[in-house]
């Protein structure tokens, strides 16, 4: 599950500093984002409420989301959040819904792969996950595709069968390498537009470095796609190197560390 948050802070650095360059230096002064601090909301909201899922509507497991969502927002104010969320976030004694296009909603969502045991519980709670942020269906889509994906990877399924299973699924196209698109890829913050390519980077990868290196290099918005992309290749292939980990974990604040680590040994 640390494979997302390890993506985003490789991305970050690059999320501003755009490149195409795949060999590009993985480690500089990079630093955790609204990715890793959303992210760690997510399990702070599953370690709590992971009981009896079945007898809760989308809406009421949305808002027990939505809670850790401000809650960590309001420890973390400035960790490069869209202006939509920030908004949202910030006010305090209302539950509004916002209903966002925003890869928010999928790039925090790898958690859900992890914590549930059946389809349709990974579905249900991706779609609670965005509730109260991103209620719409193209965030919905997205942020279902990446928990499956999440889901099927730890669970050993061939890439073949999660290309295969997304594309029929969320109806997106699959079906192209890296390679294809980086001449023309750009910045996108929407979800159809930057959720699939990241989902690609995995696909296209040979390891955990190498989707991660995907997903940067494609130019876009690097850190939410490294997220995405690092957060599926770490389930496929279980292992990150011992390098990247300890670079990683030691740009992690303390707060988020703790329950990223109770979250681990219960799920992981
Ligand atoms: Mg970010």
């Amino acid at each position: 599950m640390l494979g997302a948050v390890y993506g985003d802070i490789i991305g970050s650095w690059y999320e501003a500093h755009s490149t195409n360059d795949y060999n590009f230096p993985l480690l500089k002064q990079s630093e955790f984002t609204d990715d890793t601090v959303m992210t760690t909301a997510v399990c702070k909201a599953i370690l709590e409420n992971d009981s009896d899922i079945k007898s809760l509507q989308v809406k009421a497991r949305g808002y027990e989301y939505a809670v850790r969502y401000k809650q960590y927002y309001s420890y973390f104010p400035h960790a490069g959040y869209g202006h939509m969320f920030r908004k949202w976030a910030a006010e305090k004694n209302t539950m509004k819904v916002n209903r966002s296009y925003g890869n928010g909603g999928a790039m925090r969502v790898v958690p859900i792969g992890y914590a549930y045991s059946l389809e349709e519980q990974v579905l249900l709670q991706a779609k609670a996950n965005c509730y109260y942020t991103h209620n719409c269906s193209e965030a919905i889509k997205g942020a279902q595709a990446v928990a499956m994906a999440v889901f099927m990877a730890r669970n050993g399924e061939t890439k073949d069968a999660i290309r295969e299973y997304i594309t029929k699924k969320f109806k997106y196209d699959l079906d192209y390498t890296v390679a294809d698109i980086k001449p023309h890829y750009q910045f996108y913050v929407r979800t159809i537009n930057s959720v699939p390519p990241s989902i690609v980077a995995f696909l296209d990868s040979h390891d955990y470095e190498s989707a991660v290196r995907n997903a940067v290099s494609l130019g876009g918005d690097a850190d939410t796609m490294a997220c995405i992309a690092g957060g599926i290749a770490e389930a496929f292939y279980k292992d990150i190197l011992e390098e990247i980990k300890s670079f990683c974990s030691s740009r992690i604040d303390m707060t988020l560390k703790k329950v990223l680590n109770e979250f681990c040994e219960k799920y992981c």
